[in-house]
């Protein structure tokens, strides 16, 4: 492995380290907002509670000096019933005695319902100060937890950001600054090679690419996320699950006079890593283009005088691999516009065992032939 790409992978771990501690660094504030939003919550309820019980002891001293009022007129009447002259004025005030006792006993009645509010209200006040008493005491152990983890977390960032600085200085230039730019936005900026695949964004990468990575003698990115890639021998599959059978069975060769004949492109234009599939047929050949990945087909059928190779001798460049692989005409139709996937492994894997034969010392076998 490349010393750069060993320091950039220390510097990823360490990049990450930090925005991880800077993430949890702000969060914590937002929880303590968040429960002392909750204190505000039942702080305002117990005012609430203790103003209602306020207002109810007024009216209780209201409808009290009310009826003491009332009272009091009672008296007086009978003081003046003693001295009237005629019947009428007799009359008129036991009237008035009688409402007086009628608005005593409505007052009564007011004080008794204040008197089983104030019940209901003094159990309000009392559950609203205990749970205020609660949650103050949680609110402030969770402060002093809050102080504490964000002391710590602070400690570990001056400690990362200084080893990140040590190891920013040992890595070329150019390489930091093109790491640093798919690290912003993609929150990794390398990324490990695995069965011919980019980690980072699981695209299949060109055999050329992929050559390259393994051979560890210079950087390179991923064509489609732009992450520094590197290949780890350790995560390679082991060579006695995958290498034996290929050893003990050959690649079969394919015909080179076979009626159907299926071709991998790498570079297929805008399209990209292509699937193409050539037919010769009474003095004719048609081509039929699939995506390497989706297995779906790209264009239309097209159908040209003499057989393949004179036909469409602009598809057969010297990136084209010639792959092994016959499916019957029937099941073709079958398929409509899109690979099944059984289909797109047979040629996969006999795409993977040409680049194998390819990168072995044996060269009798050049699959980039045609
Ligand atoms: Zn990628």
């Amino acid at each position: 492995m490349l010393p750069d790409i060993e320091r950039l992978l220390e510097l990823q771990t360490a990049d990450q380290e930090i925005r991880k501690l800077q993430e949890e660094i702000a969060e914590l504030p937002k929880r303590i907002a968040g429960i002392e939003q909750k204190l505000a919550g039942t702080k305002a309820r117990l005012e609430k509670a203790r103003a209602s019980a306020k207002a109810d002891e007024a009216n209780r001293k209201k409808f009290e000096s009310a009826i003491q009022d009332l009272q009091s007129k009672i008296s007086k009447y009978r003081d003046q019933s003693l001295d009237v002259k005629t019947n009428e004025q007799y009359k008129a005030l036991l009237h008035e005695i009688q409402f007086a006792e009628q608005e005593i006993r409505i007052n009564e009645d007011r004080i008794l319902e204040v008197m089983v509010n104030v019940e209901v209200r003094e159990k309000e006040v009392k559950a609203a100060e205990a749970e205020l008493k609660a949650e103050t005491a949680e609110i402030e152990k969770e402060k002093e937890e809050t102080r504490r983890v964000t002391a710590e977390d602070q400690q570990k960032l001056i400690e990362w950001n200084a080893k990140r600085d040590g190891l920013r200085h040992g890595i070329d230039g150019d390489l930091l600054r093109r790491y640093e730019r798919v690290m912003k936005f993609r929150g990794s900026g390398l990324a490990e090679v695995r069965d011919h695949k980019c980690m980072g964004c699981q695209v299949m990468l060109r055999p050329q690419i992929y050559n390259e990575v393994r051979n560890g003698e210079q950087i390179v990115f991923c064509d489609s996320c732009q992450r520094v890639l590197y290949f780890d021998p350790a995560n390679e599959p082991k060579p006695e699950q995958v290498a034996e059978p290929v050893r003990q069975k050959r690649r079969a060769r394919p015909k080179a006079d076979a009626a159907q004949a299926w071709f991998y492109r790498p570079d297929y234009g805008e399209a990209g890593e292509v699937l193409l599939v050539f037919t010769n047929a009474n003095g004719s050949a048609t081509r039929c283009i699939y995506d390497m990945h989706s297995g779906r087909q790209l264009g239309d059928v097209l159908n040209r005088e003499g057989n393949y190779r004179q036909a469409f001798p602009e598809d057969l460049t010297d990136t084209a691999i010639r792959l092994n692989g016959f499916w019957e005409e029937e099941e073709m139709l079958e398929w409509g516009l899109e690979m099944p996937s059984s289909a797109l492994d047979v040629l996969h894997n006999d795409l993977r065992a040409a680049q194998r034969e390819h990168d072995t010392p044996h060269k009798e076998h050049s699959t980039a032939s045609v």
